[in-house]
């Protein structure tokens, strides 16, 4: 994000799930919670939270039904889909279910489909604060079948359009020793094809020398690409110099809206099969910019925690803004600041090669994870 971009974001951004804290007050404030990420690990399911700063845990299973509870002092859930809510399993663990309970605790409940055990566990310290376990069933079990979802888009590559903010005449944010914003974007965005291309998806890049491209041609590029998913890639600058960390963006309400209006306004027409009637058209538009939202906030919640491997993170990261290049209304985008160039520590970070490889391959595995699990994290209300 630079000046140029802030101007876009004029519709509001506003943090989710920074609720002020009541009840028993602590001398820290408190974490914050990202990301629940579950994943199969093989003989085990390993269980991720990803937090901005390291926090006390305290876990236990019980019976009847079988369960995994996992609480955490002193934070707050700050995820996409809000304050509680519930997304799938993997292995042992059928889904979880997450939400605050008294006293500043946050609590996370595994279903699980058999008795289990932890295996494995890790409890974050200063540079990575993610909690994560490996809990294992301890005797074979039958997995409960879960129903097949039908997938809105056709199987087959799915595709992927990477946008690399600024370029040419706009160089971006500029870092404190000189690293400008568009090229270590333009080589992020270049690192994240690389990654990609392997895995069998088909992706297309907004630009991919220094080149200057208007922000409209941008997502009307990712809109006539029919896209599953933009990523655009971006690294953020601010005049306080001590705010690090990556963040991630999807599209807020307000901006949705301008999404709408702009949809008139361009003629932008969505394919929605054969409806004539204004009123009913309307409705479907309201439907799918909706699911749009949903599925750019799920994929910011299986980034979130991702990214939090390889980089630190904002407080607060999953924010929703207006961003001119997430405006397209049938394709999922979440728009990623990689860090701060303002900050000298991150832009040493964004110009090493390495780190940046490093966080195209974190994006690149939260592609798979988000096309692997069409239902993941599925509304929380
Ligand atoms: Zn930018």
């Amino acid at each position: 994000m630079d000046v140029t971009r802030r101007s876009f974001a004029f519709f509001g951004a506003a943090a989710i799930g920074s609720a002020a804290m009541t009840g028993r007050a602590f001398a820290d404030p408190p974490s914050a919670i990202r990301g629940v990420l579950v994943q199969d690990a093989g003989a085990a399911c390993r269980v991720t939270l990803a937090l901005d700063r390291p926090a006390q845990a305290r876990t236990f299973f019980l019976s009847e039904p079988s369960r995994f509870v996992i609480d955490v002092a002193n934070a707050q859930f700050a995820l996409p889909g809000g304050a509680s809510g519930q997304g799938p399993g993997a292995g042992v663990v059928r889904r979880f279910r997450y939400a605050p309970q008294a006293n500043g605790v946050s609590r996370v409940v595994l279903d699980l489909e058999a008795p289990a055990s932890i295996v494995r566990q890790e409890l974050g310290g200063r540079r990575n604060a993610a909690i994560s376990f490996d809990i294992a069933a301890n005797a074979p079990f039958a997995p409960t079948p879960t129903p097949v979802e039908q997938p809105r888009r056709q199987q087959g590559r799915r595709k992927i359009v990477i946008d690399a903010g600024h370029g040419g005449r706009d160089p971006g944010a500029i870092g404190v020793a000189g690293t400008r914003e568009k090229d270590v974007v333009l080589h992020s965005a270049l690192m994240l094809r690389d990654a990609l291309r392997p895995r069998g998806y088909d992706v297309a890049l907004t630009r991919d020398t220094d080149t200057f491209v208007e922000l409209e041609n941008r997502v009307r590029f990712a809109r006539d690409q029919h896209a599953d998913l933009f990523i655009s890639v971006h690294a953020d600058a601010s005049p306080n110099r001590e705010t690090t960390g990556a963040s991630v963006y999807t599209l807020s309400d307000s901006g949705a809206n301008r999404a709408q209006n702009m949809m008139a306004s361009q003629n932008w027409n969505l394919d929605l099969g054969d409806t004539r009637e204004s009123l009913a058209r309307d409705i479907l538009v309201d439907l799918a910019q909706r699911e749009t939202t949903n599925r750019s906030a799920q994929f910011a919640q299986v980034v979130i925690p991702k990214l939090a491997q390889v980089a630190p993170l904002v407080r607060n990261t999953h924010r929703s803004a207006g961003f001119f290049v997430l405006l397209a209304p049938d394709v999922p985008a979440v728009l990623i600041e990689t860090g701060f160039l303002s900050n000298a520590t991150d832009e040493r970070r964004l110009a090493d090669p390495r780190a940046r490889e490093r966080m195209a391959e974190a994006m690149a595995q939260a592609v798979d994870a988000y096309f692997a699990a069409p239902a993941m994290y599925a509304a929380a209300d």
